[in-house]
């Protein structure tokens, strides 16, 4: 359980509450194009709204890089959020982000009422934690409230550095739900527990594997990854995806896994092609590849193997598609994977970033049981890190 002090342990009555929401959407031609980190924010803005806090909302959105870049402002955001929260969220268009025109927004409050800031790294200081900036979002509010799980990984001044200036700093729902639930998963976890990663490559998620060695039943690997561990058992994977400085890393992994009693699954076929491309050619190959074919998904053999992998579990973590999904000649190990855990009883946890947009994208996102809204944090969690947004709140 998360020991940190949250949106339920305050009273907000008549208080101004900077509330550090992750309202990183995919924009195209100014239209969100998903919504779902949306949806995740509003328990935490209505609660604090139905108890007559002033909230102000803050957020970044992707990346500016220090400065004002109207195509990533979050007007539309606020636009969106207000039809969502269905009341009126007032954008405080400021370059400065917390300059005159925001200041007078905020004067401008009355109880209940929601104001959206400028996106955060329009300035600057906010990727590298800078004094005056903390201080500038820190004037704004008596309380702050850190619920944007996607940025906890990162100590900026949105959800690190205010908490300096400021005596109430508290998580919100979506915070602890995610904690909440893959906190239990790894530290508590029901079992038989399986934890599937995938994605291209093995050194992006070498501490998660040694980790999740530690606690799993089950490893499945399965994307780019595996050809780093085919190599490293004797096989040759062509053009594939190969990080051949990893290669001993991999041999230890294997054998980490025995030590450990973990069963650790790697594909026993592979679908290849000669080019990435969704039209090309492709036949499934067990064992070696030929020098012009690369691996782009597992094979039906693996696919099986991994359906059958996953029925008895009790509690399971993906985090990374098991071949470019994105093709949809090579989606079909990821859709089974889906599916298997769509079909599943069990606590099943999506780590975010491409397995939730894969899980989303093919219709099974409701029946999940927990879909990360962080792809890195989830990440950084599962390898057993302290995530400085989350450790900056106030403790119970
Ligand atoms: P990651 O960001 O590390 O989770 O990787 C996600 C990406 O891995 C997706 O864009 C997939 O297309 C890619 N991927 C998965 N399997 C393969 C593969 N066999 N070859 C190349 N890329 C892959």
């Amino acid at each position: 359980m998360l020991n940190k002090k949250s949106v339920d342990d305050i009273n907000v009555k008549g208080k101004k509450v900077l509330v550090r929401c992750d309202f990183n959407v995919p924009l195209q031609d100014g239209k969100i194009t998903d919504e779902n980190r949306l949806v995740a924010s509003l328990p935490t803005i209505k609660k604090l709204i139905a108890d007559g806090g002033k909230v102000i909302l803050c957020s970044h959105l992707g990346k500016p890089k220090g400065e004002p870049k109207p195509e990533l402002s979050l007007a539309p955001v606020a636009a969106r959020m207000s039809e969502l929260l269905g009341q009126e969220v007032v954008f405080a268009a400021d370059p400065e982000v917390v300059g005159p025109n925001a200041k007078a927004a905020v004067a401008a409050m009355k109880d209940g009422d929601v104001v959206l800031l400028e996106n955060t790294r329009y300035r600057k200081e906010e990727t590298k934690n800078g004094e005056a900036f903390s201080k500038d979002l820190a004037s704004l509010c008596e309380v702050f409230v850190n619920d944007a799980f996607g940025t906890a990984h990162r100590a900026h001044c949105s959800n690190v550095g205010v908490t300096q200036y400021v005596d109430t700093a508290v998580v919100g729902y979506l915070m602890q739900k995610e904690i909440d639930f893959l906190g239990n998963a790894v530290n508590n976890p029901e079992r038989p527990f399986v934890a599937i990663l995938g994605g291209s490559k093995v050194s992006s998620k070498i501490s998660v594997i040694n980790n999740l060695l530690d606690k799993v039943d089950t490893l499945i690997i399965g994307g780019g990854m595996a050809y780093t561990f085919a190599k490293a058992a004797g096989f040759e994977v062509g053009k594939s995806l190969l990080e051949a400085d990893y290669i001993d890393y991999a041999n230890e992994m294997v054998q980490k896994a025995k030590d450990k009693g973990v069963n650790l699954l790697l594909p026993v076929d592979t679908v290849v092609a000669k080019e990435f491309n969704n039209d090309a050619p492709s036949r499934v190959v067990e064992g070696s590849m030929e020098p012009d074919e690369m691996g782009l998904d597992i094979g039906p053999k693996t696919r099986e193997l991994y359906k059958d992998a996953v029925k008895s579990a009790k509690t399971v973590v993906w985090n990374g598609p098991m071949g470019v999904f994105e093709m949809p000649n090579f989606a079909k190990g990821t859709i089974a994977v889906a599916e298997a855990l769509a079909e599943i009883d069990a606590t099943t946890i999506i780590g975010g970033g491409d397995s939730a947009a894969a899980v989303n994208q093919l219709g099974f996102g409701d029946k999940m049981s927990h879909i990360s809204t962080g792809g890195g944090a989830s990440l950084e969690f599962l390898e057993g890190k302290e995530l400085p947004g989350v450790a900056a709140a106030n403790d119970k």
